[in-house]
């Protein structure tokens, strides 16, 4: 039997509320400001209006994993989002995973995912326990015996607003991908009931997203901590289904990306709290938000945490100034192939040739939008 390796108990969030070495005033001035009448005012990138986007862009993800929470459970992310739709009691027969596989990528674009890929159920990847928020104690994970495979989605955020991080402004590019991600894992798990299968969505919760992405050949795992994919870098978020749907399995090939981060640590230079690795990979952390046993480059969260606590939103400069990060744009796809080639120390030399990438200021977001 293979053990899950991490408690959601101690993922950064969640300690917040119970642990003593992050939760403190600041966490919680965190946690309040997505609610207006906490939300400070500290000039700009910080005003009223900017609080007012990112707080809006939260309504349907917010709705979503605040409609169980008397009975614990934080949907989407302490706890699976509930099945609205009972399993229709025909099956539609599958006999050919293949094609189904493609349907399902299809379907899932349609609803709005921006990159789709299937893999097994790996147990590593779940968390051991979930967490009860009554009073944040740990919780089985129940999922149907019947789950094989996990249908991974990544939803690109907008470029315009990362590029203002940090800021409140930004935070809205975070909030719309978790409202469009309930909306998406809802439907899409409807869709598959409908046809007489499992459909578990997950966004957060249940299992660890960023193992399950790269196992589904979405992207590459990157210094930042984040999935690097070739299509956005990391300006994604990632959702999930567990299914028992016959669908076939990605067999994902290198990419070249993380080699790349090997020699590159502009992440890791750009980080104010100095929270990212600037070493090779290796296996554990700093503390017990670090999953053990996965070599892999390690934030510390608590650093990290302490930055987003602060700002009074989330953090992603690191997303910012990655230079996998593009639009598309005929240089950054030669940059890529380059960065992504046995030439990558040359992708290394230009890119530092072009330095820093500067944030977009809060007010020329604000001004362009009404031009
Ligand atoms: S900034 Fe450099 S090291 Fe960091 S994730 Fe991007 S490519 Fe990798
Ligand atoms: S989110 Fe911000 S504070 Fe956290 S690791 Fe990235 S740059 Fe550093």
């Amino acid at each position: 039997m293979i053990l899950s390796l991490f408690s959601q108990i101690n993922d950064m969030f969640t300690r917040a509320f119970w642990d003593d070495i992050v939760k403190n005033k600041d966490a919680q001035g965190f946690f309040d400001s997505y609610r207006m009448e906490f939300a400070p005012r500290r000039g700009i990138g910080f005003n009223q209006k900017d609080f007012a986007l990112r707080n809006a862009a939260w309504a349907i993800s917010d709705i979503i994993s605040s409609r169980s929470e008397d009975a614990g459970n934080r949907e989407g992310f302490q706890s699976h989002i509930k099945n609205d739709t009972p399993i229709a009691g025909d099956k539609v027969i599958i006999d050919d995973r293949d094609a189904e596989s493609r349907e399902i990528k299809k379907i899932a674009k349609m609803f709005g995912a921006d990159l789709v890929g299937i893999t097994e159920v790996d147990p590593r990847w779940h968390y051991s326990a979930r967490v009860d928020t009554r009073d944040m104690s740990e919780a089985p994970i129940e999922l149907p015996e019947t789950i094989t495979h996990v249908i991974v989605m990544a939803h690109a955020m907008d470029a315009d607003l990362v590029d203002t991080y940090p800021s409140a402004l930004a935070g809205a590019s975070t909030g719309l991908e978790y409202s469009h991600e309930a909306s998406i894992v809802i439907q899409l798990a409807s869709y598959i009931r409908n046809l007489g299968y499992e459909a578990v969505a997950s966004m957060n919760d249940t299992a660890l997203v960023i193992p399950y992405a790269i196992k589904a050949g979405l992207g590459e795992y990157g210094r930042n901590q984040m999935v690097l994919t070739p299509e956005f870098g990391p300006r994604v978020r990632f959702s999930k289904i567990f299914t028992s749907l016959p669908l076939s399995a990605e067999n994902p090939k290198p990419l070249g990306m993380t080699d790349y981060c090997k020699i590159c640590t502009k992440c890791a230079d750009a980080c104010p709290p100095k929270a990212l690795p600037f070493g090779e990979a290796r296996a554990g952390g700093e503390n017990v938000s670090t999953i053990r046993g996965v070599k892999k480059w390690s934030a510390n969260c608590e650093k990290c945490f302490g930055y987003w606590a602060k700002l009074k939103t989330d953090c992603a400069i690191c997303m910012r100034v990655c230079p996998f990060n593009h639009r598309g744009k005929w240089h950054e796809r030669l940059w890529y192939k380059l960065a992504t080639s046995r030439y990558r120390k040359l992708a290394l030399w230009w890119d530092n040739r072009k330095g820093m990438p500067e944030r977009l200021k809060p007010r020329d977001w604000w001004e362009a939008i009404v031009k």
